[in-house]
């Protein structure tokens, strides 16, 4: 009899346990393909949303450059004369971009000539055209003499704040007895003011960033611009004292959304004496998956992967920026080990931009 007997048994128990392992394995396939599959469709909108806020973070376009024609053209078109475009690139640009420019001026002299309203110039004592050149009388600083080259320095700079990251970053750099650069959006509060007016008092650099960071409205125009950059102009000065004398384009000099006015507002900004920094090294902290590893790798590798040994760091002090504070005592350590000096940027050091002329 098969029912009731051993060999039932065994077969019960073996289907038993054959049946578990099925019902095992089908679950874990399911479930973990399930889960795999969630898993890559969460990457892929992370990584979407993190590109999204990358493109609107600081960033360099390098394929978003004018052409050197483009580029000379639109200055042209705006009534600056030959003599300022060349002027204004040596000054900017130097080296072999100037002698590129002297020459292409040179060449295309008759081909160009209609564009230029002789009279309209405003760097060789024409009547001012420009009308933006009248606004804001008070926007202007000493625009110095000459450049300073420092060897082996790291400059340090933080964007976008202040807030209470700064206060944390004071503390870090008075630790070490470093002054670095405050590039500032400042802000209308009590509060916000008290710790631009701290910034100053311990000795760093403030410089000019954007009080709004609504890079569509900023990069408008010429005009739009520089009532953005008047009012932080006007921010830092009421809170800290300080008339600031250098300054940073949010997003950079050249970024996605600059591309059509971006010449002549680095000629403006210029004109008037400011002096601009971009950066050569990035944190890479503004994008929303930056971690303490990233922001600390980001930062060494650059410097030591630098073709010189002059960097001028990009980082944040934002308020939603703390991962940011708890990478930069690391780094300072990592670059004292190094042999590296802090100092913080004043308008004498020769400036690290992007060019902007291809
Ligand atoms: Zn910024």
């Amino acid at each position: 009899m098969y029912f009731g007997s051993v060999k039932f048994f065994k077969h019960l128990i073996c289907s038993v346990v054959i049946g578990w392992f099925a019902v095992a394995t089908f679950c874990a396939v399911f479930f973990g393909v399930k889960y795999g599959l969630e898993v890559k469709k969460n990457k892929e909108l992370t990584a979407a949303a993190s590109a999204e806020v990358s493109e609107k973070e600081d960033t360099i376009v390098e394929n978003e450059k004018l052409s050197m024609e483009e580029y000379y053209l639109r200055m042209a078109a705006d009534g600056y004369t030959a003599d300022d475009i060349l002027s204004f690139i040596s000054r900017t640009e130097g080296g072999t971009a100037a002698e590129f420019a002297a020459d292409y001026i040179e060449a295309n002299k008759d081909k160009f000539a209609d564009m230029f309203r002789e009279d309209t110039a405003f760097t060789n004592g024409g009547s001012t055209a420009i009308e933006y050149t009248e606004l804001y009388p008070d926007l202007y600083a000493e625009a110095p003499s000459e450049f300073t080259e420092a060897e082996k320095t790291v400059y340090l700079t933080f964007d976008d704040g202040p807030s209470e990251n700064t206060l944390m970053i004071l503390d870090i750099l008075e630790k070490y007895d470093i002054k670095a650069t405050f590039f500032m959006s400042g802000g209308e509060s009590d509060y916000t003011k008290s710790i631009m007016k701290k910034v100053a008092d311990a000795g760093h650099t403030i410089g000019i960033h954007s009080i709004s960071h609504e890079y569509e409205t900023v990069y408008a125009s010429v005009e739009s611009f520089l009532e953005d950059m008047n009012n932080t102009y006007n921010c830092i000065y009421e809170a800290t004292g300080v008339k600031p004398q250098i300054m940073r384009f949010p997003g950079g000099s050249i970024n996605n959304y600059n591309r059509l006015v971006y010449p002549q507002i680095i000629a403006e900004v210029t004109r008037r004496g400011f002096v601009y920094y971009d950066w050569n090294v990035s944190g890479e902290d503004a994008t929303s998956h930056a971690t303490w590893t990233s922001i600390y790798n980001n930062v060494l590798d650059g410097i030591k992967s630098n073709s010189t040994d002059r960097a001028i760091v990009l980082l944040h002090d934002s308020g939603d920026k703390y991962t940011t504070v708890t990478t930069v005592e690391d780094i300072i350590i990592a670059l004292k080990e190094d042999g590296y000096s802090f100092a913080p940027l004043d308008n004498t050091v020769k400036p690290i931009t992007f060019s902007y002329v291809d």
